[in-house]
């Protein structure tokens, strides 16, 4: 595990900006990554979250929207998958119209789960749902042990997420090749300024798999580690005990120019609700949106409109982007090399 920087010194040395850092502009490549942030809406609120998602938001897809991102799934061949997130992107309108349109093409569905929806009045047929239309299934389960993640998480959604896991390993997940659940942790949220960045992947899915096998018989594909990026609920934590630029500084110290090539802003387009675009699910929460080489915002109509969904040269970046390119490095994909 990476220690943390001292502090004393962190607290008075400013921050490189992130361009600077990388040199050059960070160029978009071909994309083929289409993610949808399809409302705000979920059944937890966890402590973590970036997307400051819970019960009572209310913001979620609209049917036109919905509409023009089937129709950018129907129209361009070059969509290789198709990344659906939120709030629980489930509880969530066009997830349905959306996951049909996508299987319909042959493309790569993922869901960003949170397991504990299965639960959910209206919401019991999802295991089944996902397993027909060949869903890979992303599913957060920040730690092994039950105390932890009911910490992060809520009391209880341990229990109702290894249930979840049943349910899915019994539909063949973990067990078909064609069915894929991979799960995604995220270190705790720090009591002090000692921060670390996550444990090495490949080693903490080996003690994944064995503990979650022996007491549970329970067997899934991969572990994504996840660094936390100071944005959302999670800024607001370091921001109230005023570590927030002494985070960023120790996620700049452990900068490693060798994950920028692999970054998931290089091929993506994030969605919103309103059809607004953006490089990554984190710039849409802070809202930093896409632009074209003329100033212009993205929008899902402009893509419509182009006939082409590489209008973004450049990505627009952030202090925040030093999370990204810590360590190991970090994307909804795990880490990065
Ligand atoms: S389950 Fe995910 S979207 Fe919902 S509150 Fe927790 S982190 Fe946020
Ligand atoms: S936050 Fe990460 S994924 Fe998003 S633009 Fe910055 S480096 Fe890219």
């Amino acid at each position: 595990m990476t220690q943390s920087p001292q502090t004393s010194t962190a607290k008075t040395q400013k921050l490189t900006p992130f361009q600077d850092k990388i040199k050059k502009p960070l160029r978009k490549q071909q994309i083929s990554v289409l993610q949808i942030n399809l409302g705000r809406r979920c059944n937890l609120a966890c402590t973590h979250c970036h997307v400051e998602a819970g019960p009572k938001r209310t913001e979620e897809l609209s049917p036109e929207v919905c509409e023009q991102l089937i129709e950018i799934i129907n129209r361009f061949p070059q969509i290789q998958t198709v990344d659906l997130t939120g709030g629980a992107p489930e509880m969530n309108y066009g997830f349905k119209p959306i996951v049909e349109a996508a299987f319909a093409q042959n493309k790569e569905i993922i869901v960003r789960s949170n397991l504990t929806i299965f639960f959910e009045p209206g919401f019991e047929d999802l295991p089944q749902y996902f397993a027909q239309h060949k869903v890979r299934v992303v599913a957060s389960l920040p730690c092994y042990l039950q105390s932890n993640v009911d910490k992060q998480r809520g009391t209880g959604v341990y229990e109702e997420s290894i249930k979840a896991l049943q349910q899915l390993n019994a539909l063949g997940y973990g067990r078909d090749p064609q069915l894929i659940v991979d799960l995604v942790y995220n270190p705790a949220l720090p009591m002090s300024e000692d921060f670390n960045l996550p444990p090495a992947q490949e080693k903490l899915e080996k003690d994944y798999k064995a503990y979650l096998e022996e007491y549970f018989g329970i067997q899934f594909n991969h572990l994504l580690t996840i660094t936390n990026l100071p944005i959302g609920r999670t800024k607001q934590y370091f921001q109230r005990r005023g570590w927030h630029q002494i985070y960023l500084r120790f996620l700049e110290d452990n900068y490693n120019g060798e994950t920028v090539s692999q970054l998931m802003c290089r091929n993506e387009l994030s969605i919103d609700y309103l059809g607004n675009v953006y490089d990554c699910d984190f710039n849409q929460m802070e809202n930093l949106p896409a632009k074209m080489p003329n100033g212009e915002a993205v929008t899902v109509s402009k893509l419509l409109e182009a006939h082409n969904l590489d209008l973004i040269s450049t990505i627009q970046t952030a202090p925040y982007c030093y999370g990204c390119t810590a360590g190991s490095g970090s994307s909804c994909g795990g880490s990065l090399i």
